[in-house]
């Protein structure tokens, strides 16, 4: 039996490991995908205080190694269900087995936003992607598109820019949520074009992506030829795991406060998932700090 199961290894998953094992608890960290979460697929990250630049992949590993040798346990599998005892005791079913602990923080972050068109799913791997950091070097001299208004997609066009032959940003509007300085780069680059004020409507090609129709504001349509897409519309939280625990919809954020405290005894919630204003690496981090803080107090008044 663990004092604390942390479903998710992002920053604030791994803040919280480190806290908590810092403060004497045994701690186990369950991440399925990447150890660091979504950090990992930043190019580079500017906005850590006390590190003015670093990759996401090495920040990632760094957290990951601070909260191992803080003594953190870390499994690389995925829990797939997660069940409450009349003890108040937790089991969470894994891929690899199960795990029991006294209490639980959920920093399960979100996942990437998908078109939802029909073939999405088919052709993930085979032309469509949500990772540009993780997948570009496959479209090495190849024409490719981005979907998506916001810093991820303006920065995933100038990541592909230097890889691939051409890339059209495809956004549904013409102000773009990306800051001005990451956009003015863009709109300079050779090799980037942009279409505004349009949508991915249909996904083409038989056993990879070919192309795409595009449609614009006006009603009209247009084809696209490309051989990768790039998906970066955003993030939406899953909490199927805690809906049977809380009520809660598996596709809402987690209504809990900046307390990362939830109704369920022992059950807390950290980073991306939860609702909040700001969802920044540094949000993840202080979430995961208050969890891991809450959790112990919460563990040190069940042993007195
Ligand atoms: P985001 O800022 O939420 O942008 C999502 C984009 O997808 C928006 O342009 C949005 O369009 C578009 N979109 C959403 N749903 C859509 C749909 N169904 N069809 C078509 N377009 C759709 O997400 P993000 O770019 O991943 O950024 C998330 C957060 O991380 C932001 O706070 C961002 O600043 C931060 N971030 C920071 C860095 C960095 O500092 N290096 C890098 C990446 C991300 P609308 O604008 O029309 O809504």
């Amino acid at each position: 039996m663990k004092d604390i199961l942390i479903i998710g290894g992002g920053p604030a998953g791994l803040t919280a490991a480190i806290y908590a094992a810092r403060a004497g608890k045994s701690v186990t960290v369950c991440e399925k995908e990447s150890l660091g979460g979504q950090i990992t697929q930043a190019h580079e990250v500017q906005n850590y205080p006390g590190i003015p630049t670093i990759s996401g992949m090495e920040l990632g590993d760094r957290l990951c190694s601070h909260a191992m040798d803080c003594g953190a346990e870390v499994e690389f599998t995925a829990v797939t269900a997660l069940t409450r005892h009349d003890d108040g005791s937790f089991t969470a079913e894994t891929e690899d087995g199960s795990i029991d602990a006294r209490a639980v923080i959920f920093a399960g972050g979100a996942k990437p936003r998908a078109l939802a068109l029909p073939r999405e799913e088919e052709l993930v791997g085979r032309g469509i992607s949500y990772c540009a950091l993780c997948d570009g070097g496959f479209f090495r001299d190849q024409d490719v598109a981005v979907v998506g208004g916001g810093n991820t997609a303006i920065g995933d066009a100038l990541y592909l820019a230097a890889i691939c032959r051409s890339v059209t940003v495809i956004h549904r509007r013409e102000e773009f949520r990306a800051e001005d300085t990451v956009l003015q780069s863009a709109k300079e680059a050779a090799n980037i074009r942009f279409v505004t004020s349009a949508t991915a409507d249909a996904l083409h090609g038989e056993n990879a992506l070919e192309g795409l129709t595009l449609r614009h504001r006006d009603g009209s349509t247009s084809q696209l030829d490309v051989t990768g897409l790039f998906v970066a519309l955003g993030r939406v939280p899953d909490l199927s795991l805690l809906s049977g625990l809380t009520g809660w919809a598996e596709d809402a954020y987690a209504a809990a406060g900046e307390d990362c405290l939830t109704t369920v005894p022992g059950l807390f919630v950290a980073g991306d998932c939860r609702a909040k204003e700001v969802r920044q690496l540094t949000t993840a981090v202080a979430d995961g700090t208050t969890a891991a803080t809450a959790a112990c107090h919460y563990l040190d008044k069940l042993s007195k």
